[in-house]
């Protein structure tokens, strides 16, 4: 059993789990390296927590990558700007009204739609998108993930029907989100936005890439304590991935245990959050979700884009899920799920306790 002071690594998983959060070093702490026992003790203290509020549910998010054109260079990215490599390609309305049609009769009832920084896609664009899904499936919730826009955007697109947002903040150290970002980029304006689309009535999400290169646990651990601040309704956690035409192509990628101690901790942290067992995290581990559904989340987005374009929507090497037809993915995760003792559940799956109908 690993000691530190006189505090026993289980002591600080029960304080964690009754408090939510610890001081810095008893944080850091748990980041790790822990025993298999220790490991084990956090994943079930984080289970607990997670089924007591959602039992054994796990919510499906339908993933329609909309573009793969991006503004952006952000160095870790395969879609960046600079690489000249990359297969261009957006969908027009009609590719993503079918894609939406086709998850909900496969049982979503959340499509996220998600790109680049595409200009194509204005304001009016967005708009008309996010009010044809809307009115043609009016049961289910709407989540955008298009990059960092003006509060005026985000509020028109939220009125437009979208009620959720995901923009993850990926490092919170303007040191270390300077040296994963080129100019005119900045932590200061991805906060911003994040706290724009709190304040206009989003459910939102954040979250980091771990193990980006530079990053360390003190990186990690201000993170954690932002969100704890921020408190999200969604985190998005996966291991940083090298792409072969990006700056960071000899950079090691993200490993799991400690992305699974990640997911533990912000299930600790955050007890209510919405926590996806991310596509990254099945793509270092062939059981990388299943693994992460036992770690606390609860959250998987099986991919709805065209099988047509989703080799070319590759963010990092090796990326899973780029051959199968949207069926295929549905039942494919039905079954990593069940095998794992927990079940997909029908639902929007909001936040817990959300109230502001839209
Ligand atoms: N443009 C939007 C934005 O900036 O949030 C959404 C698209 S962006 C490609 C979606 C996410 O992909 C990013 O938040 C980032 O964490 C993740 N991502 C990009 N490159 C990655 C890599 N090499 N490894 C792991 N995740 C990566």
């Amino acid at each position: 059993m690993t000691m530190s002071g006189n505090r026993t690594v289980m002591d600080r998983i029960e304080e964690l789990k009754d408090r939510g959060t610890l001081p810095y070093e008893d944080l850091k702490a748990l980041l790790g390296p822990l025993t298999g026992e220790e490991s084990e003790a956090l994943y079930a203290a984080a289970r607990e927590v997670r089924e007591s509020i959602f039992g054994k549910d796990v919510y499906l998010r339908g993933l329609i990558e909309i573009s793969n054109w991006c503004r952006n260079d952000c160095y870790y990215c395969g879609i960046r700007r600079s690489n000249k490599n990359a297969q261009r390609y957006r969908l027009d309305k009609e590719q993503i009204l079918d894609c939406c049609d086709k998850g909900y009769a496969l049982g979503f009832r959340t499509f996220v739609l998600q790109g680049g920084e595409d200009p194509w896609y204005t304001d009016e664009r967005i708009c008309d998108l996010a009010s044809s899904i809307r009115s043609a499936h009016p049961d289910c919730a709407l989540t955008l993930s298009l990059g960092e826009k003006s509060r005026e955007s985000y509020k028109a697109y939220f009125d437009a029907g979208a009620q959720r947002y995901l923009l993850r903040q990926e490092t919170s150290s303007p040191a270390h989100y300077r040296f994963l970002h080129p100019e005119p980029l900045t932590i200061e304006n991805r906060k911003r936005c994040l706290y724009d689309l709190k304040d206009i009535g989003y459910q939102v999400g954040c979250g980091i890439m771990l193990h980006s290169p530079g990053q360390t646990d003190d990186n990690i651990l201000e993170d954690l304590y932002w969100m704890k601040e921020f408190e999200p309704h969604m985190v998005g956690i996966g291991p940083f991935i090298s792409h072969k035409d990006t700056p960071f192509k000899d950079e090691a990628s993200g490993g799991l245990d400690q992305t699974l101690r990640v997911l533990a901790i912000l299930r600790l942290m955050l007890p209510k959050v919405l926590l996806p067992a991310t596509t990254a995290l099945g793509t270092i581990h062939p059981r990388g979700r299943e693994l992460g559904i036992l770690a606390g989340a609860n959250v998987v987005m099986p991919n709805l884009s065209p099988a047509g374009v989703r080799k070319k929507y590759m963010l990092y090497d090796g990326k899973i899920c780029t051959g199968d037809e949207a069926a295929e993915c549905r039942r494919c995760m039905e079954a990593r799920i069940r095998s794992v003792g927990y079940e997909v559940k029908v639902s929007r799956g909001d936040y817990p306790g959300w109230t502001r109908e839209q």
